[in-house]
């Protein structure tokens, strides 16, 4: 045995003991005659001693050993002198009888501390050393905990985990494919699951009603901020059931997870919102509903008043934050400069000021009474003390403009807390958007989600109108402003598929060549069925507090998909393209 104990594990109660205990060196100290290492293992951090009473080969090793090495030591278990509150380990030390070195180590590139001093990109490199250190330790442990749970829950719910491939045929979400070349097929390719979805409506038509995975999906998207191009969702789908059905059961794993995981009791009905309530009221689809600040339409008492810019847009609106009304013209002045800038995309911002002694100054005195600008504070349920904040343009971009608007408001005061934790179910998406740019309809969620049965009339009609008024039984579950996950209840018609396939201007003949295997499987006995994925990785780190995910993944690529630890992708040798009939005609690397 290489160990009688783990380096968290001894306590005043094992004074006296012999032990021996196996880890890394932390930290060497050395005092008067004595030296002090901090001996570390993934569960927690050991004192141990060596002074004038240690024999000579103790002292010897000691005196050789450098941060971390792998050692193996024996001694006895003491109570401290000064013992250290801060660690469970904190009243003992060990006095060392033996000390055998398993493994030396080089100098650490940076230190495995806490905080530690070496930059994001090096201990990415190594990622192994990264991964010593407690915040990230925790993080995996975190998500240990959560898989699970999970696991737990939906066992209990009579869920089955089934596994379902990674080469595949495209499952189309809205991302590219990465692809992988067939040797054995030359010329063709696999492609890897964006998400199982197709293999989990093919278990429902194969009659196993309750299906579960924690799977890895695959897309090849350029990588905003804090996206993976793999990454792992909790996979879902049940048949014979309806929303209702869905969202009751999964409202319960969540519960299940916070209650679990980090011991957070939410509120006994997660409460339910509307796509297009959630688009007015927040100007996202994902709000954050842990403050206010709601957005309001204004347009009808602010046009009319000589006021050229508002009286040319279809829409104006208004945000009303709370106690702002002593911004500094400088901080006006940074705000619009803020609101211009192409992450939000607005041409210019209108202030008023709602001030503590009654009176009103605004960026628009010019054109507006105080009574018409205290009707337009009173329409965005301003107090005395708020500031008014008012953007202009068509309808929903300017809505999602005062929603980002209202999330950089809601962070600079302060309204963000993330252990506070308010989730919501968005609901009723509209099935399909209209993209101005290739003129034709996309599926909102994807192309298997079932438009509403009371708009099947809208779905079938060849109007753009009728076809933008069709509702999906879609819904996201949404946590502090974050998706967290989303599904649908799924068409399981085969005529109701095609018709699908022909709104989103996907011919027969392509609808054949890419899910002839799902239109086929519908004419055998499709039962009812919805689902649902969660973000997994999006999931523990917003239990864990933390805003990205790469922290709660084990070797995660950076922002240009690279993982820079292995230096993947990378180019392959001649031998191996041949056999795969691959010729590279990428540019050199510079
Ligand atoms: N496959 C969907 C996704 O990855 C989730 C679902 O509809 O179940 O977003």
């Amino acid at each position: 045995m290489y160990r009688t104990h783990t380096c968290g594990e001894l306590r005043l109660a094992d004074a006296g003991q012999t032990v021996t205990l196996a880890g890394w060196v932390q930290r060497i100290r050395k005092m008067g005659g004595m030296t002090f290492v901090d001996l570390r293992d993934r569960y927690g951090i050991t004192q141990l001693v060596a002074d004038a009473a240690s024999d000579e080969a103790v002292a010897a090793a000691v005196a050789g050993l450098g941060r971390e090495y792998v050692i193996q030591v024996t001694g006895r278990v003491a109570e401290r002198q000064s013992k250290n509150p801060k660690m469970d380990t904190g009243d003992i030390e060990i006095l060392l009888d033996k000390v055998n070195v398993l493994n030396p180590s080089e100098i650490p590139p940076f230190t495995i501390e806490d905080v530690s001093d070496g930059g994001e990109e090096l201990r990415a490199r190594y990622r192994y050393l990264d991964l010593r250190r407690n915040p990230l330790k925790n993080a995996l442990t975190l998500r240990h905990r959560m898989a699970h749970e999970v696991r737990n829950y939906l066992d209990g719910e009579g869920f089955m985990e089934i596994e379902t491939p990674c080469l595949i045929k495209s499952t189309p979400e809205g991302a590219r494919d990465f692809v992988v070349p067939s040797r054995m097929n030359p010329g063709e390719f696999y492609a890897l699951p964006q998400s199982p979805q197709t293999f989990k409506q093919l278990l429902m038509v194969a009659g196993y009603d309750r299906y579960f995975q924690i799977v890895r999906c695959f897309r090849d998207e350029d990588l905003r901020a804090d996206r993976q191009p793999e990454f792992t969702q909790i996979d879902c789908e049940m048949s014979f059931v309806e929303q209702e059905d869905v969202l009751n059961l999964f409202e319960g794993m969540m519960r299940h997870l916070f209650k679990a995981v980090i011991n957070v009791d939410i509120a006994p009905k997660i409460p339910r919102m509307s796509w297009y309530d959630a688009m007015d009221k927040y100007g996202s689809d994902k709000p954050d509903i842990r403050f206010g600040m709601e957005i309001h339409e204004v347009t009808r008492l602010v046009q009319g008043c000589g006021f050229s810019v508002f009286d040319s847009v279809e829409y104006v609106g208004a945000i009303a934050v709370p106690g702002a009304a002593g911004y500094t013209r400088k901080q006006t002045d940074e705000l619009t400069e803020w609101v211009k800038r192409p992450q939000v995309g607005a041409k210019g911002l209108v202030y008023i000021k709602m001030n503590e002694d009654g009176t009103v100054k605004s960026s628009v005195d010019k054109f507006y009474t105080e009574d018409q600008l205290k009707a337009v504070a009173a329409e965005a349920g301003a107090k005395q003390g708020d500031l008014l904040l008012l953007l202009c343009g068509p309808k929903r971009k300017t809505q999602t403009m005062l929603g980002v608007l209202r999330i950089e408001m809601g962070n600079r005061l302060g309204f963000r807390d993330p252990k506070v934790f308010a989730p919501l179910w968005v609901v009723d998406f509209p099935l399909l958007e209209w993209d101005d740019e290739t003129q034709r309809f996309y599926a909102m969620h994807h192309p298997f989600t079932a438009p509403k049965p009371e708009h099947i009339e809208w779905f079938n009609s060849n109007k753009k109108e009728d076809l933008e008024r069709v509702c999906a039984n879609a819904y996201d579950f949404v946590l502090n402003g974050t998706e967290l996950g989303g599904g649908s209840i799924r068409i399981h018609q085969a005529d109701v598929q095609k018709r699908m396939f022909e709104v989103l201007g996907i011919s027969p003949e392509d609808a054949d060549y890419k899910f002839g295997f799902i239109i086929n499987a519908f004419k055998f006995g499709a039962p009812p069925h919805g689902g649902l994925a969660f973000g997994f990785d999006r999931v523990c780190a917003l239990f864990g507090g933390q805003e990205t995910i790469r922290d709660y993944i084990a070797f995660p690529k950076n922002n240009m998909g690279r993982d820079v630890m292995l230096d993947a992708p990378s180019a392959i040798d001649d031998i191996q393209m041949d056999e795969l009939f691959l010729k590279s005609v990428a540019p050199e690397k510079k």
